[in-house]
């Protein structure tokens, strides 16, 4: 992994442990956010809903695939869901990748532009940032998995 990367990796990984804002901070600071990886999109969506009513804050949710979007109904522009739409088909590339070579990546950490994942199994890292083209990096996405699972894949 490039240095620069693997710096942004752990600031990502220290702010996550410092300030775990949850989807719900992010959907309030950034006016939108999709459903991690291997969380089930309707129950999510049932929980962004009821803590957005609370507030009092409109928001708008929609599937894709096996994710949900939440959207603040007056901050999210056309650009900005073509944007998370686009992250989330990376996030899922860089996923299959991951798993082509025997890793097992768990959810994603968001900063932004910015996604990481580790392996469960072997701690391999994995890093993108959205851009056009989008850069991503990590033993996870170019190094075998070394304790591969012995269950078919
Ligand atoms: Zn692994």
């Amino acid at each position: 992994m490039r240095p620069e990367h693997e710096q942004r990796f752990r600031r990502i990984v220290s702010d996550y442990l410092q300030r775990p804002a949850g989807d719900y901070g992010e959907l309030l600071h950034r006016g939108h956010v999709s459903s991690p990886e291997g969380v089930d999109p309707e129950q999510w969506r049932a929980q962004v809903c009821a803590q957005a009513r609370r507030d009092k804050i409109r928001v708008v949710t929609f599937r894709d695939g096996d994710r949900a979007i939440a959207a603040r109904n007056r901050t999210a522009s056309d650009d900005e869901l073509r944007c998370e739409l686009d992250r989330m088909q990376a996030l899922r590339q860089l996923a299959a990748a991951a798993r082509a070579l025997g890793h097992e990546p768990g959810s994603w950490l968001r900063s932004d532009d910015e996604s990481i994942s580790f392996c469960s199994r072997c701690d391999a890292r994995i890093y993108l940032r959205v851009a056009s083209p989008p850069v991503s990096d990590g033993e996870g996405i170019s190094e075998p998995c070394p304790a591969p699972s012995c269950a078919p894949m």
